[in-house]
């Protein structure tokens, strides 16, 4: 990690360009949700605090590079003076001269980065432009990082360039479970297809010592092993290529947990008529909706023996009741290690920071990311744009 932080920059009296994501939620003309908005809150703050001058920059929905009047990030602005407790002055256009009269004190917020082609062309003359604006370059927008943009990465080649307080975050946490984990380290891939998590799983077995896959994704494995799965969702021509993982986690040394026992349902409604059976012994008219008793213990086991967990996917049909069972026992379990010190434990995807949030463990694991794309590029070993552009400095 060779990035800058805000504290080894001299920020007094500069415009700091500043990278956020306020992608946030709208309905009738108002935020609804405002959570990446609070979250930026440390670094606009701490910059002012420096005697900086704040110039936030950031897009908002897809206006693919045209000016879409619904699409203007005003939308934002009561909510973020709610969250920064202060008037931001919002610039339309022409930021130049605006950004020159800004006053000691003052945070300024650019219309929508994405009105303009030469944001997500990471045009060099439009990144130009951004830098001319400021002195100081800050990444605080982890998310939107696997985005090589003017705003996201042009423009970190030219100002001197840190990442803000989220970034800071977000990166130190990952590194701690990835980069340089404590070890052993257990991951969890579940969720429902194998064939949007192939570069992951892969990825993996060469990262970890131990790898438990959960969730849909699993039935295409035990398929491929030769048992029959009635009805469940199967990826049944990637058998190839989940014998081929299962290979390469052999060759690595990478301990594989597939569910020895399973929940067999009729139907995929909440509810529905179910039993436990062994994975072997799937019934040809049910279908597999989550992991049974005795996968969960393995897994708790796991847990138990592990230093560092990473998690992405759910083990089960968590949105309906009672086959979140297994996902929300192994995230209670593991936010209690967590808490008492035992584990480090680091998760994301959309559906899995709803089931964490479902499991009421949000509080207990050492990071949840809110990422989104980012986090799983992260987590498949790929290098994020924004933050090689932040590595290698100015
Ligand atoms: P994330 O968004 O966290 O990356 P995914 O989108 O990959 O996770 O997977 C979540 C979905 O997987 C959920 O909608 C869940 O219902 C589904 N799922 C998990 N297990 C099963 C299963 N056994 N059968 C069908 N769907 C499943
Ligand atoms: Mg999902």
């Amino acid at each position: 990690m060779s990035w800058k932080t805000l504290d080894d920059l001299d920020l007094a009296g500069k415009v700091v360009l500043t990278r956020v994501d306020i992608n946030v939620p709208v309905q009738d003309g108002r935020v609804s949700d405002d959570t990446r908005i609070t979250r930026i809150v440390p670094t606009v703050r701490d910059i002012l605090a420096k005697g900086g001058k704040p110039v936030l920059v950031a897009h908002f929905d897809r206006p693919k590079g045209k000016v879409v009047p619904e699409m203007t990030l005003r939308v934002t602005l009561p909510a973020l003076e709610a969250a920064l407790g202060q008037p931001v002055t919002f610039a339309r256009e022409d930021f130049k001269p605006a950004v020159a009269a800004m006053m000691p004190g003052e945070v300024m917020l650019l219309e929508n980065i994405r009105f303009f082609p030469g944001e997500e062309q990471n045009d060099p003359a439009f990144a130009q432009d951004l830098a001319d604006l400021a002195d100081v370059y800050c990444n605080d927008a982890f998310s939107a990082a696997h985005r090589a943009h003017a705003s996201t990465e042009g423009v970190a080649h030219l100002l001197p360039s840190c990442a803000g307080r989220l970034m800071e975050a977000e990166l130190r946490a990952l590194d701690a479970a990835l980069g340089q984990p404590a070890r052993p380290v257990v991951a969890i891939v579940g969720g429902a297809k194998v064939s949007t998590k192939l570069e992951l799983l892969s990825h993996l077995t060469r990262k970890v010592d131990m790898l438990v896959i959960g969730g849909g994704m699993a039935n295409t494995f035990l398929a491929a092993q030769g048992h029959d799965v009635g009805r469940s969702l199967c990826e049944h021509d990637l058998a190839d290529t989940a014998r081929a993982i299962l290979a390469e986690a052999s060759a690595a040394g990478c301990e594989i947990i597939l569910p020895s026992d399973v929940i067999a349902a009729t139907e995929f409604a909440a509810g529905a008529e179910h039993a436990t059976v062994a994975a072997d012994a799937v019934p040809g008219d049910r279908m597999i909706l989550d992991a049974g008793p005795d996968t969960i213990a393995r897994i708790i086991t796991a847990f138990e023996g592990a230093k560092t967990l990473i998690w992405n996917g759910p083990l089960g049909a968590f949105e309906i009741t009672p086959f979140d069972h297994a996902t929300l026992t192994t995230a209670r379990a593991a936010g209690r290690l967590t808490q008492d010190g035992r584990l480090v434990s680091v998760a994301g995807g959309g559906d899995t920071v709803a089931a964490l949030n479902q499991a009421q463990v949000t509080d207990q694991f050492t990071y949840i990311s809110t990422a989104g794309g980012a986090f799983l590029e992260w987590m498949e070993g790929k290098t994020l744009p924004g933050v090689a552009a932040l590595e290698q400095g100015n």
